[in-house]
């Protein structure tokens, strides 16, 4: 067979003549813009000749630092496409870490969105690779401004060639993009994607056994395309002809909503607590919704989640895991046909889980150097590997800790059931490890999280003298109820061992969130830390 390569080239060409009819709408701060695949084309090669003219060579890394929009759709392809490497980076990160992050790569080039240029301004003495930053806007106001050495992107491309002679064989292997994710302690570490990896990463998402992107759905990515590629959503739905809709600056559930309805968006993807909010809004107002599937991911989908989109809108949910070093889809839960038998409730748990492996990975659980068996009952990290699972981390000395043998060490703790089903414990670091056995605090917040009045919950482990750690939960009320920590209580009672109720029960108006909208465990971990230290020896577990 012919070795021809698998690179961005052959999505990018394919799209073109394929699908140059189909939409690309983004919301913005003034209203929507909307344009056709092919105008996309033509302004993807007018910014690979303009980098190319500011001297941007293969292999150069250049940052975007921008929201979900069409310019920054642009880069994902004008980038790869003349051989550089698309670096995309989360503009939530505090300015230590962005201006580490620059620096680490190497970037030479940053396009930014005009709304975000004063993150810049703590870091602008500190990144001395940095030679061009592109300002993205309709009418970019450079002058006065805080950085020096800033262009206009519309300028930039109105200038440039509207063609770009790109290499249909650019070797699969070279570098595509690069995207940072957060170390639990230290400075976040670098996961370079190769042109092969995101070619066949794309061909999964599009399996009618995943998310099935096809030219008959209108996709909308909510998740961040500085998340993991918005978990290659921007690279499937080009290749296989989906319209794309994007959320532009600062998406609020209420714009999201409308931009569904009106958009007649098919598919959505984001992160639990999302939908959580999304669901919130959507149960006071109904609007008319057209989607297929929300997609849903990034941390545990509770249960109760998915039977309100389910029960209550008539909306499927598809739960799915992977992470940053996984491009990232790992696992898809979506029931299988020879368990479609089973009662409403038990398929319910088991599209719960975080699903299935995706075919062309492999993966393993392991415990005390050994392999598990898949008996849903053993416990043990998950060890995942694959042509679209990093190898290394970027100049890192930290990959030692996360790869062995070729395999990479996920540090999330799970059982796998007989049919294949993953479905998480906890990441290592959130487990609670109480009197030697575990408690998994994601199991504890679902349970949680399935009554009526919660809006959402944490489950963390906290230092005890006599048990090492104990569990403590974090509630967040919906609006206007009422509930005790007893009544928490006493609903895990129904479904756990003693000693896995939590010895206390906070009620706080928001749990704090990472970047991408995850539960910041580490933030609650830091200001409990001291909360059971006096408790006495027999308090919590028995
Ligand atoms: P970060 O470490 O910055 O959150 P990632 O986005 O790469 O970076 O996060 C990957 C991690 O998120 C996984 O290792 C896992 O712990 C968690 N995760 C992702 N998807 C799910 C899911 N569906 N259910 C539970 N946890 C998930």
């Amino acid at each position: 067979m012919m070795p021809t390569p698998l690179n961005l080239y052959s999505i990018f060409d394919y799209s073109q003549k394929m699908w140059p009819e189909k939409w690309i709408i983004t919301r913005t701060h003034s209203g929507t813009h909307r344009y056709q695949y092919r105008d996309f084309g033509e302004r993807v090669q007018r910014l690979s000749s303009a980098l190319k003219a500011l001297g941007v060579k293969p292999g150069d890394r250049v940052a975007t630092l921008a929201w979900n929009n069409f310019r920054h759709l642009e880069a994902y392809f004008a980038i790869p496409l003349m051989g550089a490497v698309l670096h995309t980076i989360n503009l939530r990160l505090p300015a230590e870490h962005l201006g580490y992050i620059i620096n680490h790569a190497e970037d030479q080039v940053l396009l930014i969105d005009e709304d975000l240029l004063p993150l810049m301004v703590p870091i602008r003495d500190k990144v001395p690779t940095l030679q061009h930053l592109i300002v993205m806007g309709e009418h970019p106001n450079l002058s006065p401004n805080p950085i020096t050495s800033t262009l206009d992107y519309e300028g930039l491309l109105a200038k440039a060639a509207p063609e770009m002679d790109y290499d249909p064989n650019w070797p699969e292997d070279a570098p595509l993009g690069m995207c940072y994710t957060s170390a639990t302690t230290g400075n976040p570490k670098g996961v370079v994607y190769s042109h092969r990896g995101i070619a066949l990463h794309s061909l999964a998402m599009g399996l009618a056994n995943t998310s099935a992107i096809s030219e008959s759905d209108t996709v909308l990515p909510i998740v961040p395309m500085f998340h993991a590629n918005a978990w290659g959503l921007p690279f499937s739905s080009v290749w296989f002809g989906a319209n794309i809709v994007l959320p532009g600056p600062a998406p609020t559930p209420e714009s999201l909503i409308r931009l569904m309805s009106e958009e007649h968006v098919s598919v959505a993807a984001g992160v639990p607590t999302v939908w959580l909010s999304v669901a919130k809004v959507l149960e006071h107002h109904q609007t008319p919704l057209y989607l297929r599937m929300v997609l849903c991911g990034g941390s545990a989908a509770p249960p109760a989640l998915i039977r309100t989109f389910e029960q209550n809108f008539s909306i499927p949910f598809a739960h799915a895991y992977g992470m940053t070093e996984t491009s990232p889809l790992a696992t898809f839960s979506r029931l299988k046909s020879t368990l479609s038998g089973l009662a409403e409730n038990e398929q319910l748990a088991i599209r719960s889980t975080q699903g299935a492996l995706v075919p062309g990975l492999f993966m393993r659980l392991r415990r005390n150097n050994e392999d598990l068996p898949w008996d849903g009952k053993s416990m043990g990290e998950l060890w995942f590997k694959g042509p679209w699972v990093a190898d290394e981390y970027y100049r890192d000395p930290r990959t030692e800790d996360s790869f062995e043998d070729g395999w990479l060490k996920t540090g999330d703790v799970a059982t796998v059931s007989p049919e294949g089903y993953v479905k998480l414990v906890d990441r290592t670091k959130d487990l609670v490890k109480s009197g030697g056995e575990w408690i998994s605090s994601v199991d504890l917040e679902n349970a949680i999280m399935a009554h009526p009045d919660v809006f959402e919950a944490a489950v963390i482990g906290v230092p005890h003298p006599k048990w090492d750690e104990r569990p403590l939960a974090f509630v967040v009320l919906k609006e206007n109820r009422q509930l005790t920590k007893e009544d928490i209580i006493n609903l895990l009672a129904a479904s756990f061992p003693k000693w896995w109720l939590p010895d206390d029960v906070i009620f706080l108006d928001e749990i704090p969130k990472t970047s991408v909208g995850k539960f910041l465990k580490r933030a609650l971990r830091d200001q409990y830390h001291q909360y059971l230290a006096g408790s006495p020896p027999e308090h919590g577990a028995s």
